[in-house]
């Protein structure tokens, strides 16, 4: 018997070459599991109650300022040759996914400026997993002749050696990716979380991975993959979440409020894309966002998730699928020396000694800063707030990492707190024997912690931030602090570091992965909200340095000169010293202000600092008010060198927020129902901008 909405997706989508294709089966399989599966039908209530709940507790606040790394998969089950798709084609897909889950997709500026103000930056980042299952050696991509010739939807074969196709690896640590010759159209379907553990993660057609090699038009750029992730983390087709794409049901939402509601599913075609606006269900002047990737254009249609999109996929990477964020995949098995604890310094950092990335050492994805204690629901990190005596704390969170196959090892986390500044050194000012003109660093606590091989543990450590009344002395500068912490695992020096610690904590941290740093501070693009934040130069080194400053955007963010423009204030006695040294790419305002001018810059060429003499500087932010930007992260980092040397730097990350939209209607207040969506719209008390109304 058929119900309605049952084979919601088995229906072509396109006749190109005489050739039916579906799309998307996600939707059909989910609906079909529910329907035959009582457990999870459950699992998926809970799981929508719990990503309910947290986008209620944090989807106001942005998209995330860290980065998170999903490690990769690939089974290619192959009969002919062809279905046997090239290492580079799979490099392919995970190019796309980096691309299309940062916003860094060449086409992103085909996205309609109307939709561009709810454009988001998913900040994921996708890698093959070099540790498999067993802690082996892994090239991340696995291969399976077959003698099956061909597969059909439904049917998860492939997920298992038993019938013709390859066993998942633990879709707890991994996300899963089979590659197989669908014969009846299907391009691919991925799972929702909830689901057996044993068929988690995507299928997609071997013509309908990656963008070079063997790839069928329209399904050639590796936007499958993208959509199919999106299901994985739990979103909806952009036109509803039951309903079949042909509808015509305007009252079944997807869960976001930022998306247009929308009738059913654009066309497939490989041959064009659809016009805009395209209206449906009054959804007009701006139509339907048929460029979303939980749509089914084709992919050359394809470009944009939006800030809600991310802030569920966010939501469902912190409650149903939390134990990736904990995954081993990217820790190579080979060249460990036993048992050895450590944490990140940056995003790609898999504890190596020294750490050879690329980014600043001062980035911890490690340490973050939470103003309350959210547990482990939230591991973003905060700008720390200082509370009245008597206030409650704010929350330091440490992850320690053993990245041994096995073999436990015990030690001590040490945390500190030094005010915010680019030219920190050691043990100075972190011991706290720096007090003029105020206390400048502190312990914040020690605690015992023991990992076994391969696994994590999270420490909590409760804080109240010194009074920023203390550092007036510092002009704008007072409320940015940075954060260090080092595990040892012996009592006595170098206290089982690999390289025993110097004066230079920039190279501390670089030579051993027992000690992580952060020093980001958190500027938020929100009306009402500072946007001027503050950090020092400072020597507490032995003897005079000769200074530099570097200023530095990477190509991912030269967006930021769009945004608007970033200055930065310097009393004036340290003024007249930067002008006498070299500079370049930036652009003096006034006798005590300049202006960033190039993504590099560096200022300042050898100008002297005494021992112990510091100077606040103040950065501000002034937006240029361009609605397109959408949700991003904006990142200048402000490097101190001394000759060629790194003395230390800080990030600022510059948030900006998506345009407030519900249904394609800009808002006009924050509370507004969203009655065909389900959802209730989560702005900031503070209005938010309202750029898009027309
Ligand atoms: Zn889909």
């Amino acid at each position: 018997m058929k119900h309605r909405g049952d084979t919601a997706d088995d229906r072509p989508q396109d006749r190109d070459d005489n050739r039916q294709i579906f799309r998307c089966q996600a939707v059909a399989e989910h609906q079909r599991l529910l329907r035959k599966d009582p457990e999870y039908r459950w699992r998926r209530r809970e799981i929508e109650r719990e990503i309910g709940d947290w986008i209620r507790a944090y989807g106001a606040d942005g998209v995330r300022t860290g980065l998170i790394r999903i490690p990769v998969v690939f089974h290619v089950i192959w009969h002919t040759s062809a279905e046997n798709i090239s290492d580079a084609q799979i490099a392919s897909q995970i190019a796309v996914l980096n691309e299309d889950f940062r916003r860094l997709n060449a086409d992103a500026t085909s996205t309609p400026a109307a939709f561009a103000a709810v454009a988001a930056d998913a900040r994921l980042e996708f890698a093959l997993a070099v540790r498999g299952p067993g802690c082996t050696p892994t090239t991340g991509i696995t291969r399976h002749n077959t003698a099956l010739t061909g597969w059909t939807y439904p049917g998860n074969g492939m997920k298992s050696a038993a019938t013709g196709g390859a066993d998942p690896w633990d879709s707890s640590q991994y996300l899963n990716i089979w590659t197989v010759n669908y014969t009846d159209g299907t391009l691919g379907f991925g799972t929702f979380p909830g689901g057996a553990a044993a068929r988690d993660g995507l299928v997609l057609h071997y013509e309908a991975t990656g963008r070079t090699g063997t790839t069928m038009p329209g399904a050639d750029l590796g936007r499958t993959g993208t959509h199919e992730i999106g299901h994985w983390l739990d979103l909806q087709h952009i036109w509803g979440g039951s309903a079949s794409p042909s509808s015509t049901d305007c009252t079944d939402g997807d869960l976001v409020t930022d998306t247009p509601n929308q009738a059913g599913a654009s066309p497939f075609n490989s041959s064009g894309c659809r016009t805009f606006p395209g209206v449906s269900c009054m959804n007009g002047p701006n139509g339907d966002m048929f460029m979303n990737y939980m749509d089914y254009s084709a992919d050359p249609c394809l470009n944009t998730f939006t800030a809600g999109q991310v802030v569920r996929m966010d939501a469902a990477l912190h409650t149903a699928r939390a134990s990736i964020l904990a995954s081993q995949g990217l820790v190579p098995p080979i060249g460990i020396p036993g048992p050895d604890l450590w944490s990140k310094d940056t995003s790609d950092d898999t504890g190596a000694e020294p750490n050879t990335s690329a980014q600043p050492m001062y980035l911890s994805d490690d340490i973050w800063v939470r103003r309350q204690n959210d547990g482990l629901s939230n591991q973003d990190h905060e700008n720390p707030e200082y509370r009245t005596a008597g206030g409650s704390p704010n929350y330091v969170y440490v992850r320690v990492r053993n990245r041994a196959c096995n073999g436990n090892q015990a030690g001590t986390v040490r945390l500190y707190w030094a005010k915010a500044s680019s030219g920190l050194s050691w043990p100075a000012p972190w011991d706290g024997s720096v007090t003029a003109p105020a206390l400048m660093g502190s312990a914040i606590g020690s605690s015992p912690v023991s990992v076994a091989g391969g696994d994590d543990e999270i420490l909590v450590f409760p804080w109240s931030p010194p009074n920023p009344a203390d550092y007036a002395s510092f002009g704008a500068d007072q409320h940015h602090f940075c954060l260090l912490s080092r595990i040892e695992t012996s009592s006595t020096s170098p206290f089982g570091m690999t390289s025993a610690e110097t004066s230079n904590l920039y190279a501390n941290a670089r030579n051993n992965n027992n000690i992580v740093w952060k020093n980001i501070s958190v500027v938020d693009d929100l009306p009402g909200a500072s946007k001027s934040t503050g950090f020092m130069i400072s020597n507490f080194g032995e003897k005079p340095q000769e200074l530099w400053l570097r200023f530095a955007v990477a190509k991912e963010d030269y967006d930021l000169f769009r945004w608007g423009r970033v200055l930065f204030d310097v009393p004036y006695e340290l003024a007249e010293r930067l002008r006498e040294g070299r500079s370049e790419g930036i652009e003096w305002l006034s006798a005590t202000s300049f202006l960033l001018a190039k993504p590099d810059a560096v200022i300042g060429g050898g100008f002297e600092l005494r021992r112990e003499e510091m100077y606040a500087l103040n950065a501000r932010f002034i937006s240029n008010g361009d609605p397109t930007i959408g949700a991003r992260v904006f990142n200048i980092d402000v490097t101190q060198l001394n000759g060629e040397e790194i003395i230390g730097g800080v990030r600022f990350a510059l948030r900006t927020h998506a345009a407030k939209w519900f249904e394609g209607q800009c808002l006009e207040t924050d509370h507004s129902p969203g009655p065909r969506d389900g959802g209730n719209w989560i702005g900031r008390g503070d209005g938010g901008s309202c750029c898009c109304c027309s």
